[in-house]
Order: C-alpha cells, then sequence, then structure tokens
C-alpha cells in the first residue's frame, strides 16, 4: 500500500494529525497496534461487552465523539491491530513495517513519502519491596482495565506514587465500586503552589477530583510514599510512610493499609523507539521537533506525548498542527494551522513542564529498595546484583547491564531503564533499540517484502 502520509498511533495526537491532514488534501494511512483508535486517553470498551454507556468512564467524550465522527467521515484509512516494529528509510520515502494477526506474526507493509510519529507515552514505575506481586498494578493498568474490559482490579485499592494520572484512577476506580483506601501522593502540595500562574488553568479540573474524592472518602496522603509492599502468593497490604523536606522516609511515620490492589504510578516516559530508528534527534528522552512539530529528519514529524509528556489536551493541539505542517510541506505549500491549536500548544506546554516540575519522584527512592528487590523483571535481576556491578566498578547503566543482564530481556529496557541508572547513581540514557517490537526471525528473514495490507 501507498500513501501521502502515514500516521503512527491513533490517539488524540494521530486522530488530529490524520484529520488535519486529510482535510488539507493529503492521503492518510492511520496505523495502530490497538483493536480500537483512541489512544490512552480515549481507550474504548471492546465491542463484545456491550457497554450502554461508555462515556461514564470518560471525561471529554464530546472531543472523542468530534473525532471518532470526523475519522468515520475522512477518507482517512485506518489500520487497526497493525504493531509498527520499524520504519526504514527507503528511496522515495519511507517504508513502515508492522506485524498483526493475534499472534503478531504476520508481517504488513505501508509505502509513504512522509511520516508522522503520535505514538504517546507509556508509565513509569520505580521498584519497592514487594512491586511484583500478583495485585500490584500501574494506575494506567488499572484504568485501562475499566475503560477498556469494563472490569476492577479488586475489591480494595491503594492508589499510589506521584502525578495527576493517579487522581482520575482513584476517582475512577471509588466511582467503580472499588473501595479506595488512599490516595498516596509523594509530592508536596506546596510544590504545586509554587507553579501558580502555570497551573491556573488545571484548578477547575483538580477540584472536580478534590469534590469527588470527599465524595467517595478516599484519604489523600500528600508527601506519602509507599515503601513496601506485602503478601506471600499475591498483594495483601502495603505500608506507607510520610517523607520529610528532601524526599527522605521519616523514620517511625510508617502504617499499614490492607488491600487487594496497589495502583502505582511515577509518571510517564515518551515511546521514541520509532523516533530513534529513523535517526532523529531526541531532546532528553522525547522526539526534538519545532514550531512545525517536524523533527530533524525531513518528511518525519512527531506530535503528542512521543514529543513531551503534556496530557491529552497538548496531544490534540500539537497532531493538529503537525498534521497540517505534513500536508502543506507535501504540496509545497505553507502550513495554516488553526490560531487556537497554537495558543494551546503554547499554554499547555506550560503547564506541562509546571506538572513535571512539580511532580517529580521522591529523591531518595533507592533507598527504600532492599537488595532482594527484583529491578529487572525480564531477566529478575535484583537491586543487590545492580549494586554489586557497581562495586565491581560499574559507572553507568550500559555497564551495569553488561555485568548483569539488567535491560537484555523481553522489554529491552523499557521498564528498568531507569530505575537501574537511579540506583546506579547516573542519568538514564536513551538505549537505542533497532526495533520497536520484538520481531519473527521469520519476518526478518523474509526474502521479498510483502506488499499489500487488505
Ligand atoms: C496507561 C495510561 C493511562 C492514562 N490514563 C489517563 C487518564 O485517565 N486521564 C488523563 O488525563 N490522561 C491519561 N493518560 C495520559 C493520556 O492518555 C495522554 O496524555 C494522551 O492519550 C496522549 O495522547 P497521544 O496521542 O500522544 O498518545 P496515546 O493516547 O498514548 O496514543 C498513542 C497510540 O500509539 C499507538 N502506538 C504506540 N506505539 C505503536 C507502535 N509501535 N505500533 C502501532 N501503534 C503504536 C498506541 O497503541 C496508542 O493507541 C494515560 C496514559 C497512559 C499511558
Amino acid at each position: 500500500m501507498r500513501t501521502d502520509l502515514v500516521v503512527i498511533g491513533a490517539g488524540p495526537a494521530g486522530l488530529a494529525a490524520s484529520l488535519a491532514a486529510s482535510a488539507r488534501g493529503a492521503g492518510v494511512v492511520l496505523v495502530d497496534g490497538a483493536t480500537e483508535t483512541g489512544g490512552q486517553f480515549y481507550r474504548q470498551p471492546a465491542a463484545r461487552l456491550g457497554a450502554g454507556r461508555p462515556e461514564a468512564l470518560h471525561h471529554r467524550w464530546r472531543t472523542w465523539e468530534r473525532l471518532r465522527d470526523g475519522l468515520a467521515a475522512s477518507a482517512v484509512r485506518v489500520l487497526t491491530d497493525h504493531h509498527v516494529w520499524c520504519v526504514e528509510r527507503t528511496p522515495g520515502g519511507f517504508t513502515v513495517h508492522a506485524l498483526l494477526g493475534p499472534e503478531q506474526e504476520e508481517p504488513a507493509e505501508v509505502h509513504a513519502d512522509a511520516v508522522l510519529l503520535a505514538t504517546g507515552g507509556y508509565e513509569h514505575v520505580l521498584p519497592f519491596p514487594g512491586w511484583t506481586l500478583p495485585g500490584v498494578v500501574t494506575a494506567g493498568g488499572a484504568q485501562a482495565m475499566l475503560k477498556g474490559a469494563l472490569v476492577v482490579p479488586g475489591r480494595r485499592a491503594v492508589v499510589a506514587g506521584t502525578g495527576p494520572l493517579l487522581l482520575p484512577v482513584a476517582t475512577g476506580l471509588a466511582a467503580a465500586g472499588v473501595e479506595v483506601a488512599a490516595l498516596v501522593e509523594s509530592a508536596a502540595p506546596g510544590r504545586l503552589a509554587r507553579h501558580g500562574p502555570a497551573l491556573a488553568g488545571k484548578l477547575p479540573e483538580g477540584a472536580v477530583y478534590a469534590v469527588r474524592l470527599l465524595r467517595h472518602g478516599v484519604p489523600f496522603l500528600a508527601r506519602h510514599t509507599v515503601v513496601r509492599a506485602h503478601g506471600d502468593d499475591r498483594l495483601t497490604g502495603v505500608t506507607v510512610a510520610a517523607l520529610d523536606a528532601t524526599g527522605r522516609v521519616r523514620p517511625g511515620s510508617e502504617r499499614h493499609l490492607p488491600c487487594d490492589t496497589l495502583a502505582v504510578s511515577h509518571g510517564m516516559l515518551a515511546h521514541t523507539d520509532l523516533a530513534e530508528g529513523l535517526g532523529c534527534r531526541l531532546d532528553g528522552h522525547t522526539v526534538a521537533v519545532d514550531s512545525e512539530q517536524r523533527t530533524d529528519v525531513p518528511g518525519v514529524w512527531a506530535a503528542g506525548e512521543a514529543t513531551g509528556i503534556g496530557g491529552a489536551a497538548l496531544a490534540l493541539a500539537e497532531g493538529h498542527i503537525a498534521g497540517c505542517s505534513a500536508a502543506a510541506r507535501l504540496h509545497g505549500t505553507e502550513p495554516t494551522p488553526a490560531p487556537a491549536a497554537l495558543k494551546a500548544r503554547t499554554g499547555l506546554r506550560k503547564t506541562a513542564a509546571a506538572l513535571a516540575s512539580a511532580y517529580a519522584p521522591p529523591a531518595h527512592w533507592p533507598e527504600q529498595v532492599t537488595d532482594d528487590t527484583v529491578v529487572c523483571r525480564c531477566e529478575e535481576v535484583t537491586a543487590g546484583a545492580v549494586r554489586d556491578a557497581l562495586d565491581l566498578g560499574a559507572g553507568d547503566a550500559r555497564t551495569v547491564k553488561l555485568l548483569t543482564r539488567a535491560g537484555m530481556g523481553w522489554c529491552q529496557g523499557r521498564m528498568c531503564g531507569t530505575a537501574v541508572a537511579g540506583l546506579a547513581g547516573c542519568p538514564p540514557t536513551p538505549s537505542r533499540r533497532p526495533f520497536a517490537r520484538p520481531v519473527p526471525l521469520g519476518v526478518l528473514a523474509r526474502p521479498h517484502p510483502q506488499e499489500g495490507l487488505s
């Protein structure tokens, strides 16, 4: 299949980009690994579940309806269940390599003049004793179970970590009938207050969540952290403790909260694998883009959380700007994005920067990680093994990896990379993975690339 523009990722950014580019005359193919469009924010329940009121689990539903109906009325060709493992620069454009089918072993390709990466982000979870017990899930995972499968992860939950995502997760679980024993947020309220003007636009949303927490009787423990999850073969409770001003646990402040679910998150990380494979420059851990959302590789745009964690509204604005730019540049004209999108992007990026600074994980989290805590779950490498590697002279995450295998497993360090770097006391480095997904050898060894996806 050949098209003008292939958009990878059908979340808010990819949907807005596809609609903008298509409305401006570009042929667009929108590819996503999920079975439905919507991305993380507008995750939809499977049709077979027959959800009567899916909007009850969402906010900004009207925006979703506008995107969904716009897509249905557009000329955009949507390919769901297509997991992109690599984008290759080819003469005259790009080839997007995907895997489809239940086993993700069937290869498919899309050829395009330009590529727009809207691959979003994933959750960041730091290790602590007991975090591998069944019953410990990511906060977004709990949210995904609720929105996508209409199930709750347990009966009595603690929601913990840091970041704005904890609020919709705690209120969503409580509204679905889960007893939420506490929302444990490691950030101090004072840090939010310090960013007053930049966060003013978020106040009404924050107030709505505060009212919902009160209504459901959810205790809010600010400047607290989970220091241990307990249980033999599944979670039975957690120990939480207060943090001092430096981010250290206050001795003697520990208390036990019985629960069968711990939904935990320490923020989000951008999906940058495809961009890195194309040679795009990163800005820290996100894809660097210019004012039109162009990367430094000609013909490659990026939008949404791949370019910085900032929420669905920012993803929509960036997607629109990127889609306008891609269509215009493909036709050799100047882009004309909606002024409202440009204004929204400026304001929302300031808000995102303020939130990132206010919600950083506790500075001294490695002190709570006991030697027997598994850090790399794929290769079952413990914190003790990482510390042994440091004793042997390892001074960076890559050398720790060579000595311990941490980061060499199925997820290729996506989950443990920041934790290993934190334990090693060095900044995390992008890992430059050649493929965004595991690929069967049979697909790599194919004698000829397959054409067509129909
Ligand atoms: C688990 C989770 C739960 C969240 N819950 C909330 C919430 O409750 N409230 C809130 O305000 N914000 C929430 N967020 C944040 C919010 O979802 C994002 O701000 C917003 O969705 C960003 O939009 P996006 O288009 O950039 O990315 P996303 O919505 O993440 O969309 C990216 C899309 O790209 C696809 N994709 C990625 N890589 C590939 C690939 N290699 N091949 C094919 N497809 C690919 C994914 O399947 C996904 O559909 C959540 C985020 C996560 C990760």
